[in-house]
């Protein structure tokens, strides 16, 4: 099963993934509202579909005032969205998020999932966040960074120190970094995640925050996971 962006980042959250501030519009004067509750100076507007690839393709706008979020939620909601992981049909847009602008230093790329070849819970990470994964996969596959979990341990902090060292991080940004792919690991084994994919994990200052969050839940666990 797979959840929307504002849904997977309120449950990282719940484990301690920093996140920006945002809600979830379903019509377009409601994003005035949402603005003046959040700190500017920057707000984006991101259409919520079952597809990345968004930015790309139009479904997401960075706005700096309360009528250009109006306008562009307006834009956005009713949009078909075609982007290279929907198919050719595209996605309709039926609900938007809303939330503050990142001041954004670096982009970087994590996710947990499951690796079919060790049978374990694997965590990448790697310095070409806001890319396509598989692109760098396929083109720069050194620039992957990979800890195999083993289950009995789970995540420790050693693996999630070596990973933060290994994209560079420094000072405090260890710290946030650290804490952040922790508590990725946490919320995917809590919820039985197949996959949480955070692309941008982005650098902001002393912070590391998740810009873009996807979880998809193992349908075998749903029976477990009612909410
Ligand atoms: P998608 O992966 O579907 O294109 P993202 O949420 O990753 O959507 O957004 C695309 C890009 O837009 C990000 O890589 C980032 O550069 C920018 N972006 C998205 N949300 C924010 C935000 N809250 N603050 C600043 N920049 C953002
Ligand atoms: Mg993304």
């Amino acid at each position: 099963m797979n959840l929307h962006e504002y849904q997977s980042k309120e449950l990282l959250a719940k484990h301690g993934v920093r996140i920006p501030k945002g809600s979830v519009v379903l019509e377009a004067v409601e994003a005035e509202e949402v603005v003046h509750r959040l700190d500017g100076p920057v707000w984006v507007v991101k259409a919520q579909i079952h597809a990345g690839g968004r930015g790309k393709a139009g479904g997401v706008k960075v706005v700096k005032s309360a009528a250009d979020a109006v306008q562009a939620v307006t834009d956005i909601l009713g949009m078909t969205l075609v982007t290279p992981q929907t198919g050719a049909a595209g996605k309709e847009v039926s609900r938007v998020y809303v939330e503050q602008g990142v001041d954004i230093d670096r982009e970087l790329y994590l996710s947990v999932l499951v690796d079919r070849a060790s049978k374990r819970v694997t965590v990448m990470a790697s310095t070409e966040g806001g890319m396509d994964i598989e692109d760098v996969a396929a083109k720069t596959p050194e620039k992957i960074l990979r800890v195999i979990i083993d289950p009995a341990t789970g995540m420790l902090p050693f693996h999630a120190r070596a990973l933060a060292f290994g994209l560079g991080l420094k000072g405090a940004q260890v710290r946030a970094g650290t804490k952040l792919m922790l508590a990725a690991y946490a919320a995917f084994i809590a919820c039985d995640a197949s996959l949480v994919e955070i692309n941008p994990m982005a650098v902001s200052g002393e912070d590391v925050i998740a810009v873009d969050a996807k979880i998809n839940i193992d349908d075998n666990g749903l029976f477990r996971q009612q909410e």
